[in-house]
């Protein structure tokens, strides 16, 4: 793990307008800067830049956030994965938490791996280019399969000599270990002596989504039915068959542009696809997909689409993984090929706009898929259709029903009329799947009651989405924003507007269970660091719920109408004080709160109280709060009258 001050000099080094400025070109406008969004395609600039704000937002698509957010957006990459990008930007060496020996070594390991895979893969790729037997023997292959030059260095494929062990020689003359080279797959030891893994063999070299070679698929040229076809790395420290996509790093930026990722087999049906014009399309590399696949997809986009062919080890590949697709929230298509036809062999021989038509017109969803294929196995098998109902219905528990409620709906009417079974009992039956997998999380303890102590900025992650706000909950973000947005700035008075707030709100006044976490980290932070926390510091919570609403607390507000100033000489109050004024704003709805929570319980007093003397006193205090109460009404207006509604 990046320890929290990397983090945190990353944060106050990278400066949003010249990162953003590395991929779109940015015009002063203003305070801010604007662009042509690189999100969405546009004609005219919506999308804003604040250089003092670090943080950007589109008005026409909606994406904003900070420097860090801007990165992992375009660039797709996680978090940590951002952070190193800004590192190698701004060179700054990251320092790593504590870690223990296990995990120096396993890094230690990774890296060396990392570096090798790279240096064989360069190795492989100039052999295939540039030497004699590369051009004789493996270029050959390639063009053979109509690959073009550009796409063979794009996807980086290489070509291992198939004499001499010429690359273990290579690999030691450049001061590589035998052992490590034995670890990456790339030579073998067999009594003894060590010889080269992929002789004779083309090289496909598999990368991770930032572009590190992970490991390779290698291919047999001559005919030897000794020999396996392909070979590929085995499992070490970098090489994780279960994570590893093949295309991932080519296709990525396609993929989240176009909202929707291909799946495919094999490695030259991506390569052929890419060539064709198709970006978006991964292969999963022969193994069923599998959790962490899905995950890897699932930050580029939830629309996932597998082209399969129609033999039967076709069908039984797509059928794999896809209740874990939909439990993952994916919604999933299938694309049966023409008969005969694979990816690779039918974009080539139809060309991409066929492909489109084809895709577009054929596109199945899961459950009736599921229920195509097994219906034809059924056939009047009475048991065997019960446990074809069974399955349907599993399948259409696991969809999001909060998320897509219309969509169950649709499947349970679709299958009862296609199984011939009831419609009702079908949804009893879902329904039950249902309840088992809620009292199974249940069992599993998953916690639900509120932490008192203060929290960590993890713990802010695991805190569950935040729905739609309502008025008190707006209220509070306010204040939060204040905080966040003004905290260091001066109040009479006061040390500042943090010490105002601290002082004059009480924290038990929060509804919401979020806005009070981060209330608390914001104060934790100043204690421990005696530092206001930046913006970034909130922003970079790795929960995308709540980094929204915060992202969205920080919007540009004095940019939508750039004109204002200039046509109608209104200036937007982004005036020196007027924090001063969102202060007191944001604090009166507390004030408020507290006046009235006082006054319920003077009132609940007085009510049983007998005792004349404390009745008068309590009386008199019952009218100080309303006075205090009509004041913060006469000052603040809107924002009381919205609580007052709720009395
Ligand atoms: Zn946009």
């Amino acid at each position: 793990m990046i320890a929290q001050h990397s983090i945190q000099e990353v944060l106050n080094r990278a400066d949003v307008i010249e990162i953003v400025g590395q991929f779109v070109r940015l015009k002063k406008r203003g305070a801010n800067h604007i662009a042509n969004c690189p999100f969405h395609s546009e004609k005219t600039p919506s999308f804003y830049v604040s250089g003092a704000k670090g943080i950007y937002k589109c008005f026409g698509c909606g994406k904003g956030g900070n420097v860090v957010t801007f990165i992992q957006e375009h660039e797709k990459l996680t978090y940590p994965e951002a952070i190193r990008w800004l590192a190698d930007y701004y060179k700054i060496a990251l320092e790593e938490t504590e870690r223990t020996p296990e995990q120096i070594v396993q890094q230690q390991s990774e890296e060396s791996l990392r570096i090798l895979n790279e240096f064989a893969a360069r190795y492989f790729h100039e052999t295939l280019l540039s030497t004699e037997e590369g051009k004789a023997v493996g270029l050959p292959y390639f063009k053979q399969r109509g690959f073009r030059k550009d796409i063979i260095e794009k996807f980086l494929l290489g070509y291992n000599p198939e004499h001499h062990n010429e690359f273990l020689q290579h690999a030691t003359q450049n001061g590589y270990q035998k052992d490590l080279l034995e670890k990456a797959g790339l030579v073998k030891n067999r009594s003894g002596i060590y010889h080269d893994v992929y002789r004779g063999r083309v090289i496909f070299p598999i990368q991770s989504m930032t572009g590190r070679v992970l490991g390779f698929g290698a291919r047999i040229l001559r005919s030897n039915e000794k020999a396996p076809k392909y070979i590929n790395t085995p499992e070490n420290e970098l090489y994780i068959k279960s994570r590893v996509l093949y295309g991932i790093y080519q296709s990525r930026q396609a993929i989240g542009k176009l909202d929707e990722c291909f799946l495919v087999e094999g490695y030259t049906d991506v390569i052929s696809l890419h060539q064709g014009g198709v970006e978006n399309v991964v292969a999963s590399s022969g193994t069923s997909l599998t959790e962490d696949q899905l995950r890897v997809v699932g930050h580029l986009t939830k629309n996932l689409t597998i082209l399969y062919d129609g033999d039967a080890a076709g069908v039984k590949a797509a059928l794999r993984g896809l209740d874990m697709a939909l439990a993952q929230s994916f919604n999933v298509k299938l694309v049966l090929l023409p008969e005969g036809e694979d990816p690779d062999s039918f974009i080539q021989n139809s060309g991409v706009a066929k492909f489109h038509e084809y895709v577009k017109e054929k596109k199945q969803d899961v459950i009736s898929f599921r229920l195509e294929v097994g219906m034809k196995e059924v056939g009047s098998d009475p048991v065997a259709k019960s446990k074809l109902v069974n399955e349907i219905a599993e399948s259409i528990s696991k969809i999001n029903k909060a998320e897509d409620f219309a969509l169950q709906d649709h499947y349970v009417r679709e299958a009862s009329r296609k199984l011939a079974v009831d419609e009702s009992g079908l949804i009893n039956l879902v329904n039950k799947f249902i309840r088992e997998r809620v009292e199974q999380d249940r069992r599993h303890g998953r916690r639900d009651t509120l932490e008192t102590e203060v929290p960590t900025p993890e713990q802010i992650v695991e805190q569950p989405e935040i729905t739609a706000a309502t008025t008190e909950e707006q209220q509070e973000w306010e204040l939060i924003r204040v905080l966040i947005e003004h905290g260091e700035k001066l109040y009479e008075g006061y040390q500042n507007v943090a010490d105002l707030v601290h002082q004059r709100v009480d924290p038990d006044l929060f509804e919401s269970v979020a806005t009070r976490k981060v209330y608390d980290s914001y104060f934790n932070y100043l204690n421990d660091y005696q530092a206001f926390p930046q913006i970034s510091f909130f922003t970079n919570f790795a929960d995308t719920a709540l980094q929204h609403t915060l992202t969205s607390l920080f919007q540009i507000r004095n940019e939508i109408s750039p004109n204002w100033s200039e046509n109608y000489g209104i200036e937007t109050l982004s005036g020196d004080l007027n924090y001063m004024n969102e202060a007191d704003s944001a604090l009166s709805y507390f004030e408020l709160k507290k006046i009235m929570k006082m006054q319920d319980e003077l009132v609940k007093r007085f009510n049983s109280e007998t005792d004349l003397h404390k009745i008068t006193v309590m009386q008199q205090k019952i009218i100080e709060l309303k006075k205090a109460e009509a004041e913060i009404i006469r000052k603040h207006g809107t924002v009381v009258l919205k609580i007052w509604g709720k009395r």
